[in-house]
């Protein structure tokens, strides 16, 4: 496979229930692979093409589940990563955006007296405002969070559905209904 078709795999895709209700993104490979079995159609195309030695495979932008599947709500883990992610990797002090690796997770309201380590006290937050903020509650060190921290809900994991697809025009029917 071309070095170019390996990129390809990695592509997102939208994954919607039955219901053609959005349930999430996954990529091409994945997608593939549920068309291969059965349990997924094609509902857009991208365009393109992923090539073997004997024929040409349209890659899929929007998928649908042949069966309703109920989904239940499963919390996300409370993670580094999901946190960030939650707070689309933006310092939820100063609203800068930065990679990751130039990014911590502060404490709203310090461990030191008695803040949790929860999703409600966890921001995305960069090392100038961190070491700004110290052992301080926001309003001691002159900061102001940008918006309250919440559980990574469903609703969140829409907006970042509709935020991915901005980009893909396939998307927005599924997604901005
Ligand atoms: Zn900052």
């Amino acid at each position: 496979m071309s070095e170019a078709d390996q990129r390809k795999l990695h592509a997102p895709v939208l994954v919607l229930n039955a219901s053609y209700e959005p349930i999430n993104v996954t990529p091409v490979r994945r997608a593939v692979v549920l068309i291969i079995k059965g349990v997924a159609t094609t509902e857009e195309e991208d365009g393109d093409y992923l090539h073997s030695a004997r024929s040409a495979f349209r890659i899929p932008s929007v998928i649908r589940l042949r069966e309703f599947r109920h989904i239940p709500h499963q919390p996300r883990a409370l993670s580094r990563k999901n946190i960030l992610l939650r707070d689309r990797n933006t310092c939820q002090f100063c609203g800068r955006v930065l990679p990751a690796s130039e990014l911590t997770l502060d404490h709203v309201i310090p461990r030191s007296r008695g803040g949790h380590t929860d999703w409600d006290n966890l921001v995305a937050c960069c090392h100038r405002c961190n070491s700004l903020k110290g052992d301080r509650l926001p309003e001691e060190a002159g900061l102001k969070l940008a918006r309250q921290p919440r559980p990574f809900t469903l609703h969140t994991s829409r907006q970042l559905m509709r935020l991915m697809g901005r980009s893909d025009e396939r998307w927005r029917k599924y997604l901005f209904f």
